[in-house]
């Protein structure tokens, strides 16, 4: 039998909903891997049989752009695959924290997507300076920052978000209370029934909203919508790939003293001299240096 190409909207073990054109017509299909096989992100695009009507097997994933990883007890595991951008959610309030942004950004930065800063909430006008300061940190490195309000322009945000998502394949994320879930809303009005479809198609028991999933937003653009997703995975990221997650240090590498300089506490390091002049954020070089650690941490990592 011919084997078919579709895309994997949705995962949930080694269950997957594909999306196909089967005899002229879009179809959703209930797939499974062979054996007991889940090397299969959402976002892929595979060879499947069909085994009957509406169900088959995966056979291959199609050579993938990009592979995006969420973290798992101290391991990398695949989040999403062939996106090509990220909008990182922050808000004026509540507080969001660098971190998490500065994580987003070197995964990102690592994975080949192109990262977008949105802020929203800028309805409340109260933390609004604060928040712009604390965003222009990451203007200045060159991301762009888009402002945004779901709640006070929903028009405004709608139109803004979907010019911005036109033919890419993108992925929201965002520490909980940021608004992520209503710019989702907003963008995808039956997100909700869609969701309720998918659990029902993959039998992922009553409520389960916890897999991630693709909505279409037209023919060459879609969302990834990940809930409940905080942390990326970035385990699998060696010191040399660090470094150049983050754009700032670019412009200094090769000036340390030392070849294989760790840009710890060595003398006539670049990366530390220009931290000393304000050319980098000491804030930055911390999480350079706390990623450094937490990947030399896990890469010798044994689970009992
Ligand atoms: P999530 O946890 O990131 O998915 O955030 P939600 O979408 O659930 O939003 C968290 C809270 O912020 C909710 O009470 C929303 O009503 C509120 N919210 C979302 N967007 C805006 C906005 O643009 N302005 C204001 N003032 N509140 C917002
Ligand atoms: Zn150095």
């Amino acid at each position: 039998m011919a084997r078919l190409q579709g895309l994997v909207i949705a995962a949930h073990g080694r269950h997957y909903l594909i999306q196909a054109e089967i005899d002229g017509s879009q179809q959703k299909l209930h797939c499974v891997t062979r054996g007991k096989k889940s090397d299969v992100s959402v976002g892929d695009i595979v060879e499947f049989a069909l085994t009957s009507k509406n169900q088959g097997v995966i056979e291959a994933i199609t050579d993938r752009k990009t592979l995006l990883y969420r973290s798992d007890q101290y391991k990398s595991k695949m989040l999403a695959a062939n996106l090509t951008q990220l909008l990182i959610v922050v808000a004026t309030e509540p507080s969001f924290t660098d971190d998490l942004v500065s994580r987003a950004l070197v995964a990102a930065e690592s994975s080949g997507i192109k990262p977008h800063l949105i802020l929203n909430k800028v309805d409340v006008t109260e933390s609004l300076e604060k928040a712009r300061q604390r965003v222009g940190l990451y203007a200045k490195l060159g991301y762009p920052v888009h402002e945004v309000s779901a709640k006070g322009d929903p028009e405004g945000t709608r139109s803004l978000l979907t010019k911005l998502m036109q033919g890419q394949s993108t992925i929201l994320i965002g520490q909980s209370g940021m608004g992520k879930s209503s710019l989702i809303n907003l963008l995808i009005p039956d997100a909700e029934i869609a969701t309720r479809e998918i659990s029902a198609a993959l039998d992922t028991g009553k409520h389960t909203t916890t897999f991630t999933r693709l909505y279409h937003m037209d023919e060459n653009s879609y969302v990834i919508d990940s809930p409940g997703f905080q942390e990326f995975g970035l385990h699998h990221l060696s010191e040399g790939m660090l470094e150049r997650a983050f754009p700032e240090f670019l412009p200094h590498l090769g000036n340390c003293k030392f070849y294989n300089c760790h840009h710890h506490a060595e003398p006539n390091c670049a990366i530390l001299e220009a931290v000393k002049s304000g050319a980098i954020s000491p804030m930055r070089h911390q999480m350079f240096e706390q990623l450094v650690h937490e990947s030399q941490q896990t890469m010798g990592y044994k689970p009992h």
